[in-house]
């Protein structure tokens, strides 16, 4: 007697079994040549899934979509949102498939999708397809962002798919293989919402509950504590982007999961020169997504949000919006708590309170005012906090470095009413500023390499360096140089 072989991937799926109305079940489109670029065997691992089960090349079918595994029950998923402040009532995964879910090793539900897989009924004018492009620079900066810290979907596999694709002009196509802890997204409960469909939105407020936020079923009023644990999850989020320089770009209300992770990543970037006016997409005209706007438009979304869960909140509809108003002015209060607390370590206080917003708030002043490069200015911090030698170090970013010394004797000062030792504090503030993040003129330049030269080496390399940001070896020390000039990117582009 032989033992079946396990199937590849365990799929145990729950999205699939909600009533019709949140998705609609269809294949990929097969592609003529898929070619796995990179394939995360660490994250194959923590999914339960062994990367040798099957060969590369039977692996590239599977990510192309071009083989269906056995359990995967495709389907692409209804949602509505608002972009960039206007309801559109029809969006969906316009090129994206969901191949179904997975328990991973920790026991976390976890979603296997498919993006740039072909048209869907979502997909409007759109051809369904990605540019290889978009697909690393997702693969990459999603990568980055876990090893950051920061919650985040993942990338499992990035394949090559043989066909051009059109954009502006012939591009070579690519899909790219996400992991999310769910793609519900704010702009999924609007869909229902918007159809005043009470039913399907109480099923979906269940459905979120059980798989992000249990202990909200046993509350008083789940609804509420629902909005409760999306608003907390989106300030802790935002805190942490603000952070490490991290721009989303389109923070448009179906591009915000209600997980708390980030996701969508089209043209965000993390910014170089310190500004909080900061905008790299090419398409937000108004500077909606900027830096600094990140926290309200942050709330902005969680107002939609919580317009949706009205009805499920409180049986008398004046009460449920008086309760969820309440929830929705609490984020600016859970977002500056997080902020000080991620700002606060940066600085290497061991405990950081209200007190110490002016400390904060004076670097990034005289970081703008000096046109400061926000991710080397906070490591050179670190060196600086175990050896005042090496304040000269971060003066020189300055344009006046002036504004640093002064801000260095208040900082200085604070520091002497903090417990730790000069060696653990700075120990501690490498593990929070990083020595790498992806660079936009980096992530360009691995892109060129690939889409000009056919060469996956410079990606590959910036890949190994962006997930271990916290120490960088005597080789790689250029990862951490700001672009020149002429390296500089101006504009991303969402690239679809
Ligand atoms: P995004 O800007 O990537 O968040 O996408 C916004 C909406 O446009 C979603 O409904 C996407 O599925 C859809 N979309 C984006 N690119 C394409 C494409 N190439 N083909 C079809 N739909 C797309
Ligand atoms: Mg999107």
């Amino acid at each position: 007697m032989t033992i079946p072989a396990p199937d590849p991937i365990p799929f145990s799926n729950t999205y699939a079994r909600l009533p019709e109305a949140f998705h609609v079940r269809l294949n990929p489109d097969p592609v003529p040549d898929p070619s796995l670029i990179e394939f995360n065997h660490d994250l194959c691992r923590e999914l339960g899934i062994d990367p040798l089960s099957l060969t590369p090349e039977a692996w590239a079918q599977v990510f192309a979509g071009n083989r269906i595994l056995p359990g995967s029950e495709p389907l692409a998923m209804a949602y509505a949102g608002h972009q960039f402040g206007h309801f559109v009532p029809r969006l969906g995964d316009g090129r994206a498939i969901l191949l179904g879910e997975v328990v991973d090793v920790r026991g976390q539900r976890r979603d296997i999708q498919l993006k740039g897989s072909g048209r869907t009924p979502f997909s409007r004018g759109g051809d369904g397809r990605a540019a290889l492009g978009p697909v690393l620079r997702e693969y990459l900066v999603s990568e980055a962002m876990h090893a950051l810290g920061i919650p985040s979907t993942r990338a499992l596999a990035a394949v090559s798919t043989g066909e051009p694709v059109l954009r502006d002009t012939a591009l070579p196509g690519a899909i790219l293989t996400r992991v999310a802890a769910s793609h519900v997204r704010v702009g999924t409960f609007q869909h229902f919402a918007m159809r005043g469909d009470r039913a399907a939105l109480g099923q979906l407020a269940d459905h979120v509950a059980d798989r992000h936020y249990p202990w909200t079923r046993e509350a008083d009023r789940p609804g509420l504590a629902l909005l409760e644990a999306v608003v907390e999850a989106q300030a802790r989020l935002v805190a942490l982007w603000m952070g490490v320089g991290f721009i989303h770009g389109v923070m448009n209300t179906d591009n915000m999961a209600v997980s708390g992770q980030t996701i969508d990543f089209g043209p965000c970037a993390f910014m170089d020169v310190y500004h909080p006016d900061q905008v790299f997409s090419a398409i937000d005209i108004q500077g909606r997504y900027a830096y600094g706007n990140q926290p309200t438009m942050a709330q902005w979304n969680l107002a939609r949000f919580a317009e949706t869960l009205l009805p499920l909140i409180h049986s008398d509809e004046n009460q449920s919006l008086e309760l969820a108003t309440d929830l929705v002015n609490s984020f600016s209060e859970r977002f500056v708590r997080h902020w000080i607390d991620v700002m606060g370590l940066k600085l290497g206080l061991s405990a950081a309170d209200k007190g110490d917003i002016a400390l904060i708030q004076g670097l990034l002043r005289a970081m703008e005012q000096g046109q400061v490069d926000f991710t080397l200015c906070f490591r050179r911090l670190c060196d600086a906090a175990e050896d005042e030698a090496e304040d000269e170090s971060v003066r020189q970013l300055f344009t006046q470095p002036e504004a640093f010394d002064a801000w260095a004797m208040q900082w200085r000062s604070r520091l002497r009413q903090d417990p730790l030792s000069s060696g653990e504090r700075a120990a501690r503030m490498r593990r929070v500023n990083p020595a790498c993040i992806p660079r936009n003129h980096r992530v360009e330049q691995v892109i060129a390499a690939a889409l000009e030269a056919g060469d996956p080496g410079p990606f590959r390399r910036l890949l190994g360096v962006v997930c271990n940001p916290w120490t960088l070896g005597e080789a790689d020390q250029a990862y951490a140089r700001p672009p020149t000039p002429a390296e500089r990117v101006y504009q991303t582009f969402c690239g679809t």
